[in-house]
């Protein structure tokens, strides 16, 4: 018998736009310290190890090209999302970047197991003190209220809660230290009670926003503070008067500027340099070129984060949301008469980096492709689905730069393979293949019933939607009057439960009832 051939042709999984970076990747991968090749690695892991490494490829702002993704340990991967400053509810743009964060967050989960993700608390800013001050109570009673608001929204939007969640005023200490390094390696300076940090006194400045000294001078505001000797010098210490929030420091009683807080905490859960730093892109410049600066030059040049990564703004109905247009949109408001999964789903219908267009059309329409879903899924819910994998052109999608509206449209694929499923088994496969696509993109996660009854809504919002022991009874009444062959008051029954906005299904199994998409 003449030995089998080795299998030489098998697909590696490397979907196109992954290819270009094959060298690349290639090159520097042989080269990671976790990486123990030795000639008698076995094809298939090798082929493994590659096709692991170059998994997932992210748009990086520094770089402004898509680059594979490489954590500097496989075993804990880093990241750090600027969170909210908590004097006010959270509108739906800050909800969307706390979203895309959120998938990011999933995927290298589901890739690497261990993620450290850390997203601050900013809970000392001139807003605050405002707020505090206007309602007269200590700062901690604005700032402890908007901080479990802010937890509770991104909980009802499936957001994963963070490995750590920083607060500013926690780390005085951190902070305080990081503006004497700064200060001592002549990158910043003191004057009248404040401390600066002297952009001149740092090369790069510029580099991760793409703008020039020249552009930053021009764009600076025309009056400068009279203690700055660089227009464009910013503050990483102000000081209180005896009415504000103030720690004592070496240059008097103060507050730290906003920018510092950030590279303080990141340093401090850790170290120098981190695999990923995300936010809103508004947040480009000036604070996170300020980041870049103060972290870079603290830590004798070690880059702050390998990978930048930032989501577009969102318009409402073509308008910037603002106060003065009396359209700002908060997630705490929308999630009371709409479910998270639904806000979700529209929050994640585009591409994290394109602006996207809020409107009632675009959450109706979620809702609606929700509602379908979950109809299948109750269909099938007698069939216990398989442990599925998440099926491949998903992750592919993922992978590709978190290219979700992709992800989605391939959950259309699968409820289109769940419904035309031709036995028990390929139902329970298709199932299980939805279910697991549905974990990782954090939708999919409500009981089907319950959606289909309460439309996914939570708690107060749920029982005021309908009343499920009284469309339950009216059932009841109408399967007795169809049973008694009284259809005139069958037929008045179902009028009656439809008025509710409920849609019935006669089944085998008995009556089933949900709320009309
Ligand atoms: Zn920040």
């Amino acid at each position: 018998m003449p030995p089998r051939k080795p299998k030489v042709n098998q697909s590696v999984g490397i979907s196109a736009p992954h290819s270009g970076l094959l060298c690349g990747v290639l090159r520097g991968f042989c080269n990671q310290p976790w990486v123990r090749l030795s000639p008698n690695t076995p094809f298939h892991r090798l082929l493994g190890l590659v096709r692991s490494a170059m998994s997932l490829i992210l748009y990086n702002t520094l770089t402004r090209r898509k680059e594979a993704f490489q954590p500097a340990d496989p075993a804990r991967v880093t990241m750090y999302v600027c969170g909210p400053t908590v004097y006010s509810y959270a509108h739906i743009g800050n909800a969307r970047s706390a979203v895309a964060f959120d998938v990011l967050h999933r995927l290298l989960k589901h890739t690497y197991g261990n993620v450290a993700y850390a997203r601050n608390i900013t809970d000392v800013d001139d807003k605050i003190n405002a707020a505090a001050k206007a309602q007269n109570v200590p700062i901690t009673a604005i700032t402890d209220k908007f901080a479990q608001i802010y937890r509770d929204d991104m909980a009802g939007l499936g957001v994963l809660p963070p490995t750590a969640e920083p607060y500013a005023t926690a780390h005085m200490g951190e902070i305080i230290s990081m503006i004497g390094r700064l200060i001592t390696s002549g990158h910043a300076y003191a004057a009248e009670g404040h401390v600066l940090f002297h952009v001149p006194a740092f090369a790069d400045y510029g580099k991760l926003s793409g703008r020039n000294m020249d552009d930053m001078i021009a764009g600076a505001r025309v009056e400068v503070a009279p203690y700055k000797k660089d227009a464009a010098d910013f503050v990483l210490w102000k000081p209180s008067t005896d009415d504000l929030p103030g720690w004592e420091s070496p240059w008097g009683r103060g507050r730290p500027g906003w920018h510092i807080e950030c590279s303080a905490m990141i340093a401090k859960e850790f170290g120098p340099t981190i695999d990923i730093h995300g936010g809103g892109n508004d947040l480009v410049f000036p604070h996170h070129e300020n980041e870049v600066a103060q972290s870079v030059c603290a830590h004798g040049g070690a880059p702050l984060a390998r990978f930048w990564l930032h989501n577009g703004f969102l318009t409402m109905d073509k308008e910037k949301m603002s106060k003065s247009l009396g359209n700002v949109l908060l997630a705490h408001d929308i999630l009371k008469t709409t479910p998270g999964e639904a806000v979700r789903w529209a929050l994640i219908s585009g591409h994290y980096r394109q602006p996207m267009d809020w409107s009632d059309d675009l959450l109706a329409q979620s809702k609606k492709t929700l509602d379908r879903l979950y109809l299948a899924l109750d269909q099938v819910k007698h069939i216990e689905a398989v442990k599925a994998d998440v099926p491949a052109p998903v992750l592919a999608a993922l992978n590709d730069d978190l290219n979700t509206p992709i992800a989605l449209a391939e959950i259309a694929n699968l409820l289109h393979k769940l419904n035309t499923a031709a036995t028990d088994a390929e139902k329970a496969q298709a199932k299980g293949e939805l279910l697991a696509t549905g974990a990782l993109l954090g939708v999919l996660q409500q009981d089907p019933a319950a959606w289909l009854k309460g439309g996914g809504l939570k708690g107060d919002a749920a029982s005021s939607s309908v009343d499920a022991a009284h469309v339950e009874d009216l059932i009841a009444q109408r399967n007795a009057a169809r049973k008694a062959k009284n259809f005139k008051e069958a037929d008045r029954l179902r009028d009656a439960i439809a008025a509710l906005g409920v849609v019935i299904e006669d089944r085998a199994d008995g009556t089933h009832w949900r709320m009309a998409g």
